[in-house]
């Protein structure tokens, strides 16, 4: 299977980067509708589409208001936004305010109830991270192979949410700010480089790859990479479009 990193910036985007959006074309799902969620549309080759939100911040979900191009002229039998149920209700309020955007978009909202069934035989389940506001990770299991976003939240490898991504083959996690700006990460509910590469380590996972990068450094490593792959190896950072096979 194929994940496709479609935007791996936070807050706003910058010359490199969109803000934070994922993408399984195979099985028509989507993590996340941040600025990247334009590049939905070339991709779409199912007749179906789930949209998954970690929570209801505007680089995660301003996305959602570009769906009468990503969806024009693309025969759909179902689309769905997956989500917190209060963050749906806000976000229904909110940003499809006739003040804001003026037409209800195409797609049904769908509150999180429980594990939801994925293409390709997979189980999607969520947790929640700690993030002001609140936010949700996820987690695919299919019967030979898994997968973990977590965003927004400030790793910690003793936060409850890491027996939740135990052995995923593939991890990818928000680390928006490099060593050094601890404080900053605190106030924001973000992550330093150090400890998301320990969560890693103590996840056990195959293989980490960075998103969400601060998007007021540019350039191909604004996070250190060599700090994580002191302590665990397998790291990588995303960059947009990019393409991981697992
Ligand atoms: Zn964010
Ligand atoms: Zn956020």
């Amino acid at each position: 299977m194929q994940l496709h990193v479609l935007g791996s910036t936070g807050y706003h985007p910058n010359e490199e980067r969109q803000t934070t959006c994922l993408m399984l074309p195979e099985i028509g799902l989507v993590f996340d509708a941040g600025t990247a969620m334009f590049r939905v549309r070339d991709l779409l080759a199912t007749d179906s589409l789930d949209i998954f939100l970690t929570h209801g911040h505007l680089d995660h979900v301003i996305g959602l208001t570009f769906m009468f191009d990503i969806l024009w002229e693309k025969e759909m039998r179902r689309v769905e936004v997956h989500g917190a149920a209060d963050k749906l209700e806000a976000l229904n309020t909110h940003l499809f305010s006739e003040v804001l955007f003026p037409v209800k978009p195409p797609f049904d909202w769908v509150p999180l109830e429980g594990e939801v069934e994925v293409g390709g035989g997979g189980t999607l389940s969520f947790f929640p991270l700690q993030h002001p506001g609140g936010s949700l990770g996820y987690r695919i299991d299919w019967p030979d192979r898994s997968l973990a976003f977590v965003t927004d939240t400030t790793a910690d490898p003793d936060a409850a949410y890491v027996q939740a991504i135990q052995g995923v083959d593939v991890l990818v996690h928000e680390c928006n700010f490099a060593d050094g700006w601890e404080a900053q990460a605190q106030l924001t509910g973000h992550s330093c480089t150090t400890p998301v590469a320990r969560v890693a380590e103590r996840a056990g996972v195959g293989r980490l790859v960075l998103s969400h990068l601060n998007p007021l450094v540019t350039g191909p490593d604004p996070i250190g990479l060599a700090a994580a792959q002191a302590i665990f190896p397998e790291t990588e950072i995303a960059c947009d479009n990019m393409r991981i096979d697992f």
